[in-house]
């Protein structure tokens, strides 16, 4: 590979997908359908036109079948994009604006999809400001259906390469041969889009959100990915390029050794085995758990369900998918945690108008305030437990009073299951989140009603700092390793210990190796994370004792400066791992 004369430039994105490559550049869609004109369509050629609207429709709704048919691992995200094509509020709309305003259906679709888009990025909440794009990627097909404009066939690519796109959905990423394609970027996206979420599966480097990628590279232009820092060089010098093998070579030492050893418990110097397990949200994400060697899941984020779809999941179909993850996972155990919706999480329909979500009507406090909608989910948990083993975890916890409201009625749903004959695991262990700081301070009356804790950091960070966990204007104050997170890790571990329950934790926190040594010296017992980080996060337990762990954490608890913390972890990390924090 050779260089290019021109001055390198860097570009700056979100970091979708881990590790580095280096390559040729090939853009596979620069602009889209970019000027769409309006032009008024005759009383007799209305119904033509809106037929026109559903042969494109159809034709997208087919292609995407064969992509399932041709792929099942990330089945569900393409379903979501299928279901999204009938959606109401969509599909209707278009037809309806074709009828009304006598206008070309490439306008009305334009028109819906500005619209709608904009409705969702005007809620202050990232999930839904990646649903918007899954509307957009939709629309994107469609007008390219409608105006006949051809796509690039990625799974044609036969040439080693990097994609270049201004946008790629899932259907398009899960087209990737992976003997060809070194990785991709993409102007638009965010860390909790499908397509990010479909390369994290494939494990091939991507860095979403670059804005304006698509226009400054060229074809054939030499680019680097750093998917670890969500960087893309453009046109780098030989010096960079050297610089950047040295770094993938060495990243991907240290991941092949870590996956070498991936399948074997984290065993500490002193002979503790520490449990690591998964956070998924997604079925497709079990596989992942189970290669890079989860010991289980333990965080299920069930909102999906709920959010992708036009209205509230049936029963039967969240029993489906309960049964699916559970029987994949067994004999591990699966922590299926209830709704934790609204917050960052709303809900596409029925979006609730509180002025602060994230303090508002969430989580347990939703369900508890809307029985059925709860306890349909609590019947699918409840019957899918029959398939292996699960434990139930009930979110945003506050008081003592919603844990026993909520084992109610899941005591009540389990009573009725029974009368109907229908099997459930009696023994079911159901503990909390401890995500609020009054959970922490409460943590011993909680402990009564809780046959477990996980401490949830990115909501207990939030709360701790009243820093909204999605405004990059405060992100700042996100220090996991600041004393007051570190005190209330402290007492609940203390809690839980005296009063003879598990502690695990399945924030963020959990996945980055400088915390590791504190978490444990903290009296953390189990830890889960995205399945990416688990080999390298059980590396650096096996390389630790619980003793020197707890010797360290108290010299840490002494310090009340964030940068002195700070510090003191990269040099621990440097110790334990003969490298600089950190590692990529
Ligand atoms: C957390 O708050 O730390 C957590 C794990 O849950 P979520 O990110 O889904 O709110
Ligand atoms: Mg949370």
């Amino acid at each position: 590979m050779k260089p290019t004369e021109q001055k390198e430039i860097i570009l700056k994105g979100i970091p979708a997908s881990s590790g580095i490559c280096a390559g040729s550049a090939y853009i596979v869609d620069k602009e889209g359908v970019k000027v769409v004109k309006r032009y008024a369509v005759s009383d007799q050629d209305i119904k033509k036109e809106i037929n026109r609207f559903k042969t494109a429709v159809k034709k997208v709704q087919n292609n995407l079948k064969e992509i399932i048919e041709d792929n099942l691992q990330s089945a569900d995200i393409i379903e979501t994009h299928i279901a999204l094509l009938n959606d109401k509020e969509f599909y209707n709309k278009v037809a309806e604006i074709i009828e009304k305003k006598h206008v070309n259906a490439e306008w009305a679709l334009k028109k819906v999809t500005i619209d709608l888009t904009a409705k969702f990025k005007s809620i202050e909440a990232s999930y839904l400001k990646d649903r918007a794009e899954d509307i957009t990627q939709i629309s994107d097909k469609i007008m390219k259906s409608l105006t006949g404009i051809k796509t690039v066939n990625i799974k044609k690519i036969d040439k080693r390469v990097i994609l270049v796109a201004r946008d790629l959905s899932p259907a398009e990423v899960i087209q990737i041969q992976l003997e060809f394609i070194k990785g991709f970027i993409t102007d638009k996206g965010g860390k909790t889009s499908h397509t990010g979420i479909v390369a994290r599966n494939l494990q091939i480097p991507a860095v979403l959100g670059l804005k304006n990628a698509a226009e400054i590279i060229n074809n054939e232009d030499i680019i680097i990915i750093d998917g670890n820092k969500g960087e893309v060089i453009v046109r780098p010098s030989a010096g960079t390029l050297a610089a950047y093998e040295e770094k993938k070579r060495e990243y991907e030492n240290i991941k092949a050794a870590a996956s070498r050893k991936a399948k074997f418990p984290a065993r500490t110097k002193d002979g503790l085995i520490i449990p690591v397990l998964g956070n998924i949200e997604l079925s497709e994400e079990v596989v992942s758990v189970i290669d890079h060697g989860g010991s289980g899941i333990g965080l299920f984020r069930t909102e999906f369900e709920y959010i992708s779809g036009s209205g509230f999941p049936t029963e039967a179909r969240l029993f489906e998918k309960y049964k699916g993850i559970i029987e994949l996972m067994s004999p591990e155990p699966v922590t299926i945690r209830t709704l934790d919706i609204n917050g960052d999480k709303a809900f596409k329909f029925a979006s609730s108008k509180e002025a602060n979500p994230a303090l508002g009507l969430r989580a347990v406090r939703y369900c508890l305030a809307k029985p059925d909608i709860f306890i349909t989910q609590l019947r699918a948990i409840l019957r899918a437990s029959a398939f292996g083993n699960v434990k139930i975890m009930f979110p945003m916890i506050a008081d003592k009073s919603e844990i026993i409201q909520a084992k109610e009625l899941l005591y009540q749903t389990a009573l009725s299951l029974e009368k109907e004959n229908i099997d459930f695991k009696k023994d079911i262990e159901v503990g909390i989140m401890i995500e609020v700081p009054a959970a922490v301070i409460t943590a011993d009356a909680l402990a009564e009603e809780a046959d477990f804790f996980s401490i949830g950091t990115n909501d207990l960070i939030q709360y701790v700092f009243a820093a909204d966990r999605s405004n990059s204007e405060v992100s700042h104050l996100f220090e996991p390793l600041h004393p007051a997170i570190l005190r209330m890790i402290k007492h609940t571990c203390d809690v839980a210990e005296y009063k003879g329950i598990n502690v695990a934790i399945c924030g963020e926190m959990a996945s980055d190796p400088l915390n590791l040594p504190i978490l444990l010296g903290l009296g953390v017992k189990e830890f889960s994370m995205n399945p990416q980080s688990i080999p390298h996060i059980k590396e650096i337990l096996r390389n630790i004792s619980v003793e020197e762990a707890k010797n360290f954490t108290n010299e840490i608890l002494r310090y009340t400066d964030i940068t002195e913390i700070n510090k003191a972890a990269q040099k621990k990390y440097e110790e334990l791992n003969g490298k600089t924090y950190p590692a990529s």
